[in-house]
């Protein structure tokens, strides 16, 4: 079956080129912990998002949804001492998860979690007029993804890469009479990026451990 093989795959690569240490493993395996099991980004795709903060040269980092930290501790380490992260996070529960998994990958320093709706402490960052960030992962409730695009690019300068999570949706992205608030979040933002003259976007579609889904990756020219 296709999605054993995916799988498979998938193990094969994360065994010959990632390393995840004990922390990375138990942050991922706290899941359980938290209100949404298993929602965490896999392992080639954490490594993939901390290439991508490497290679785009990222020492300022914002994320949306937090859960047990598992990204967010791939993104702490790419940044590396000098760096920083801001995670949003609506549940305390998460939270909490978080800010263990966090101290036992030794980035407690560089991460900093705020607590409440993720459109709220984005608001609250506009109006302290944050240091602009230079890398944004989107990947918090996907009805919410045009307003956390449009908060990122008053949190951003050009030259900032934006990354939102969960595009495709096992293939429902494509359905314009959708009536799922997901598939619309998703729709309504890549329309939205689409029509934006400072952004440059592409997607791409992902199998593996997490099933059929995606990323779509925007560069900010201006
Ligand atoms: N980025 C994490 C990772 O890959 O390890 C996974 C994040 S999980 C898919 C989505 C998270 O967004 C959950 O922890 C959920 O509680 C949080 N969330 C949902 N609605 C939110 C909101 N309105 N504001 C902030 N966070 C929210």
């Amino acid at each position: 079956e296709s999605e054993d093989a995916w799988r498979d795959v998938d193990a094969y690569f994360v065994d010959m080129l990632l390393v995840e240490d004990e922390a990375l493993t138990a942050a991922r395996e706290s899941g359980h912990k938290t209100t949404m099991p298993r929602a965490e980004v896999a392992p080639n795709q954490g490594k993939l998002l901390a290439m991508l903060c490497q290679i785009s040269g990222a020492a300022r980092v914002l994320e949306f949804g937090t859960l047990a930290g598992y990204s967010t501790i791939w993104l702490a380490r790419a940044v590396g001492e000098h760096g920083h992260v801001t995670s949003l996070e609506l549940e305390e529960q998460n939270a909490a998860v978080a800010r263990a998994n966090l101290a036992r990958a030794g980035v407690s320093d560089v991460v900093d979690i705020i607590v409440g709706p993720a459109a709220q402490s984005a608001r609250r960052l506009i109006e302290q007029g944050a240091q602009p960030f230079d890398f944004v992962f989107i990947d918090a409730d996907k009805p919410s993804n045009p307003e956390y695009l449009r908060a990122s690019l008053a949190l951003t300068a050009p030259g900032s890469v934006i990354v939102i999570d969960n595009v495709v949706r096992n293939g429902a992205v494509t359905d314009p009479e959708s009536t799922d608030d997901r598939v619309r979040g998703v729709r309504t933002v890549l329309a939205d990026i689409a029509r934006d003259p400072r952004l440059d976007a592409t997607a791409l579609q992902t199998v593996g451990f997490k099933g059929w889904d995606g990323f779509t990756i925007i560069r900010r020219t201006r």
